[in-house]
């Protein structure tokens, strides 16, 4: 698997899902994000996860990673709409309690060096550091990335996490 070296600018989205057909569901909404990027996707491996800060009873979740090359013009704003109306037509509706299960969930977890700090758009995502489900994925197509505001790469921050959530590759 090739990985995300160059210096161009990158994004990196992740994906999740408890409701419904999650496998089916990740897979074509990656299929969907190519038409962001002309070359293709880097591909993380999808993992099973339990769920973090859920309601209780909530069901496992998959997780997964994307990075691409953005195309000129795109800006962290008009691609987090774009991943929204993606969210939709894979049924996601408006929340009615904090973090209920979801058919797709997109997170842009890092836009080049972008910083942004609206209710909008957090830039890098806030907890991206922190998550496994995020980390393992990460760490399979960029484990030397370093996120804005972070000193350590992806694998590093991976292998001082504390154990707990349990995350596995299938
Ligand atoms: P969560 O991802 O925490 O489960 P939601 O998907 O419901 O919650 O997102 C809540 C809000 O978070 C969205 O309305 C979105 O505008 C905002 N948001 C802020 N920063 C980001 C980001 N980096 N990626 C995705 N959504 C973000
Ligand atoms: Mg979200």
């Amino acid at each position: 698997m090739s990985l995300l070296t160059s210096a161009a600018t990158k994004a990196i989205v992740a994906f999740g899902s408890n409701l419904g057909e999650s496998e089916r569901i990740i897979h074509a909404a990656m299929a969907g994000m190519q038409i962001f990027s002309d070359e293709p996707l880097l591909k993380s491996s999808l993992w099973q996860t339990t769920p973090v800060d859920c309601p209780p009873g909530s069901p496992l979740f998959l997780n997964a990673v994307i990075g691409f090359f953005p195309r000129p013009g795109e800006t962290p704003e008009t691609l987090l709409g774009k991943m929204q109306e993606l969210e939709r037509v894979f049924g996601r509706t408006p929340k009615k309690l904090h973090n209920e299960p979801r058919p797709l969930d997109l997170d842009l977890i890092l836009f080049g060096k972008e910083v942004r700090s609206t209710v909008r758009l957090i830039l890098p995502h806030p907890r991206a550091h922190e998550r496994r489900f995020v980390l393992e994925p990460l760490n399979e197509i960029a484990p030397d990335l370093v996120l804005p505001g972070q000193s350590r790469s992806v694998a590093e921050l991976l292998a001082r996490l504390p154990a707990g959530e349990s995350c596995r590759k299938i």
